[in-house]
């Protein structure tokens, strides 16, 4: 008998991109399945299904897509977290490292309001630079990030201890050593 198949069998892994020697992990071929784009949601919102949850926020870009299905399920708002300039209202940004160079990232001033319990989700958590961003955006406008989650862990990259280092419990559906 054959095994069903896990999210992570839809993920495809692409070598030598964006750049030589990176193995790019590639969630479109999840997202363009019926049963792992279901599947992917169900199993990141899945510990939070109960929990007091105000808001879901998603990271530009895949984490719109995912972000968005999992506010719709929670029956909660989305807000989204953007790379610079591409917000029409008035933002607060946030600078952080990338590999090479930094990266800026913003959110509507009023996208959240003090007190609100967000939920921060992308597709793939790496060194955690980008989570990291979206949670001192979040913090700064005086809500309280309650969890990440994410398709993808890569664990040698260190993003979950760095995640929660700042008390953030991190949820990852699989994980690539
Ligand atoms: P970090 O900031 O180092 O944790 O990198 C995570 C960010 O980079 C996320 O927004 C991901 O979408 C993106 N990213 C890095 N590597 C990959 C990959 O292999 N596949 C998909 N996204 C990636």
């Amino acid at each position: 008998m054959s095994h069903p198949k896990t999210v992570q069998d839809y993920i495809r892994t692409i070598p030598d991109f964006p750049h030589a020697g990176i193995l790019f992990r590639d969630v479109t071929t999840l997202f363009q399945d019926a049963r792992g784009f279901r599947m992917a949601v169900d199993q990141l919102l899945s510990p939070y299904v109960g929990a007091r949850i105000d808001m879901v926020a998603g990271l530009e870009a895949r984490g719109f897509i995912l972000g968005g299905a999992v506010a719709h399920q929670l029956s909660k708002g989305f807000v989204p977290i953007r790379k610079k300039g591409k917000l029409p209202a008035k933002t607060i940004e946030q600078d952080y490292a990338l590999e090479y160079g930094r990266a800026t990232v913003e959110i509507h001033d009023d996208a959240v309001e003090p007190g609100q319990k967000v939920l921060i989700v992308d597709d793939l958590l790496a060194t955690g630079g980008t989570a990291e961003a979206g949670i001192r955006l979040i913090e700064r406008l005086g809500a309280e990030v309650v969890g990440c989650a994410f398709v993808i862990d890569l664990p040698d990259l260190g993003g979950r201890a760095r995640l929660e280092a700042m008390g953030v419990p991190v949820h990852a559906i699989c994980s690539y050593e």
